[in-house]
């Protein structure tokens, strides 16, 4: 049977991967809190991430902007003006919903029923509308379309308004309008003001890219599906400077290289899908959706923008700081170098918990298994997480096989051993079957028994997670074995 996101939901909050925020005052929106397993997970995705753009990438080099910027940077990129959703209220639920969102579900309805045309050309209809901005029109097309608010069954709608995502706080003592300022909704803009500073101090040439993991904020209205749509989210974006003209195949070169490194980190093809974007913002010459296809249907994990010289000119505009980049490459079709420009750019942009809840979704399993021989012989289920080595919480643990005859503290002496490497756990307690299913609920790929044989031969054996498979192997082996195998 298909998982659904009720198994991954609580499948998440009972081991420890993801609990929501301020549970005991029965949650917080949209808002969670990652477990003693989760934070493991999450920052084995960051880490790897940071090691394939940056230290993978002689010309791509991070930053750690903050949170909080001057006003006007959300002016010049565009969003105190132009990020928001559109908003519509039942009257009689007093419930709020995204216009927008209406009409898709509506469209995927039609889509379910097999009449493809139809969900088409509603959705290409809300398209033109939201590009024309014609509010009215979009509140006509949810009244034409017959479309009931979902709790009440009625259709007593409030016209549609735009409602933006940012969230607003004060900086220091005297609230106003002056000291209005924002949580960051994206982290890419802390890269695009710092775009001289990091090319001066790290020496960069253009083509170059800067790298960033952060938090964002998006006072999202309809925060549903669990940590896809959050409230506070992690964003993993990289900005790539090029020189105008030559941003497609940089285009095409990331979107070909930030596809396979989803794969190789277990996200397969056919669950993984290029969507293009019809409509495209006035700014960008292309982009696309890397999308995965969670048990809620297909849906963006990751965003690859072509967004010209846009961010940089507006930036350059408001803060009358000029954004330009001298290039001395010589242009073989004048013989002189290329000279000034405002460099163009191809944006990566990953959530690292929309990446986190693919990554689950794709590991959770549940099997039918036979276990014991003969009479004794078994079927039962057994769930497991089949996560990449690379990303799984706890690489290995110990298991002494019984509580006494010196077996645990052998066990703590390969802990020790290993311990600076990877991540393990030590277990004495319970059964050894009971300790490998614990092991299998979190992903652990490997299980050592430490048996009395052990302490004659000094060899160990290894358990398979996928596989259930028991191998035996020397100690001096371990290290260079869970190695290879938590290398992506
Ligand atoms: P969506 O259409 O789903 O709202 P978006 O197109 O607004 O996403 P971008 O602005 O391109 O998203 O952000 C880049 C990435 O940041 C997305 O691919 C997604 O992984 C992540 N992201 C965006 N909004 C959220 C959110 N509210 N919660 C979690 N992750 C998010």
């Amino acid at each position: 049977a298909e998982n659904t996101l009720a198994d991954i939901v609580s499948h998440a909050k009972e081991y420890g991967f993801v609990f929501p925020s301020s549970e005991i005052y029965d949650g917080l929106a949209a808002v969670y809190d990652y477990g003693p397993y989760g934070v493991e997970l999450k920052n084995n995705l960051k880490q790897l991430w940071w090691k394939a753009m940056t230290q993978l990438n002689q010309n791509v080099v991070g930053i750690d902007a903050a949170i909080f910027m001057h006003p006007l940077t959300w002016k010049a990129s565009g969003h105190v003006d132009g990020f928001s959703d559109p908003l519509i209220d039942n009257l009689d639920s007093k419930k709020r919903y995204r216009a927008d969102v209406l009409l898709e579900e509506k469209a995927a309805e039609y889509e379910n029923a097999g009449d493809q045309a139809r969900a088409d050309a509603l959705l290409a209809e809300m398209g033109r509308l939201l590009t024309a901005e014609d509010l009215a029109g979009v509140k006509q097309l949810i009244l034409d379309e017959k479309i009931l608010c979902p709790i009440s069954k009625t259709a007593n709608w409030t016209d549609v308004r735009q409602f933006n995502l940012m969230f607003s706080t004060q900086v220091g003592a005297v609230a106003g309008d002056s000291s209005q300022i924002y949580l960051r909704p994206e982290t890419a803009q802390g890269i695009f003001v710092n775009f001289l500073n990091v090319q001066k101090s790290a020496r960069q040439k253009v083509p170059f890219g800067i790298a960033q993991i952060g938090k964002a904020f998006r006072n999202e209205i309809v925060a549903r599906q669990f940590i896809f749509r959050m409230r506070e989210f992690e964003q993993m974006e990289m900005q790539f400077f090029v020189r105008p003209g030559t941003e497609g195949e940089w285009y095409e070169h990331w979107k070909e290289t930030r596809r396979r490194w989803h794969e190789v980190l277990g996200l397969p093809a056919d669950k993984l899908r290029f969507h293009d974007h019809d409509k495209l913002a006035h700014y960008a010459k292309a982009a696309v959706d890397i999308e995965y296809e969670f048990p809620f249907g297909f849906k963006e994990i990751e965003g690859i923008h072509s967004r010209s010289d846009f961010d940089l000119t507006q930036h350059q505009n408001l803060s009358r700081k000029k954004q330009q980049y001298f290039d001395n490459d010589v242009n073989p079709e004048t013989g002189k170098p290329y000279g000034n420009y405002v460099p163009y750019v191809v944006e990566t942009s990953v959530g690292a918990d929309r990446l986190f809840l693919a990554t689950l979704c794709q590991a959770y399993q549940e099997e039918t298994i036979t276990e014991g021989e003969g009479d004794k012989q078994q079927t039962k289920t057994r769930k497991l997480l089949r996560l990449h080595p690379a990303v799984a919480p706890i690489k290995a643990a110990i298991f002494p096989l019984v509580k006494k005859d010196g077996l645990p503290d052998k066990a703590n002496e390969i802990y020790n051993a290993l311990r600076h490497d990877f991540r393990l756990v030590v277990e004495e307690k319970d059964s050894i079957g009971t300790r490998y299913t614990r092991q299998d609920l979190i992903g652990t790929p490997f299980c050592i028994a430490v048996d009395h044989q052990t302490l004659e031969d000094d060899t160990v054996t290894v358990r398979h997670r996928d596989s259930r498979e028991q191998t035996r192997m020397p100690i001096s082996e371990l290290h260079g074995y869970i190695a290879q195998a938590v290398s992506p």
